[in-house]
């Protein structure tokens, strides 16, 4: 577990990659961002709470989603 902690310490908590890289001055300008790919999941999730906003709390709702394969 404490090789864990240690490892988890290293990431950089906005990106997730290795701390030391991310905040390297001599990487200032250097990444890329590539194109977005839409999670259709998340989507799901999104637009379901959507259609529940005629109600309180929406943030309190626990939502399931699954991949569901039709024909
Ligand atoms: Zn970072």
């Amino acid at each position: 577990m404490l090789a864990l902690k240690v490892y988890e310490d290293s990431l950089c908590p906005k990106c997730g990659g290795p701390i030391s890289e991310c905040t390297d001055p001599a990487n200032e300008g250097k990444y890329k961002t590539d194109p977005p790919t839409r999670c259709h999941k998340t989507t799901a999730q999104i637009v379901a709470t959507e259609d529940w906003d005629q109600r309180k709390n929406t943030g309190a709702l626990l939502l399931s989603t699954r991949l569901v394969f039709s024909g």
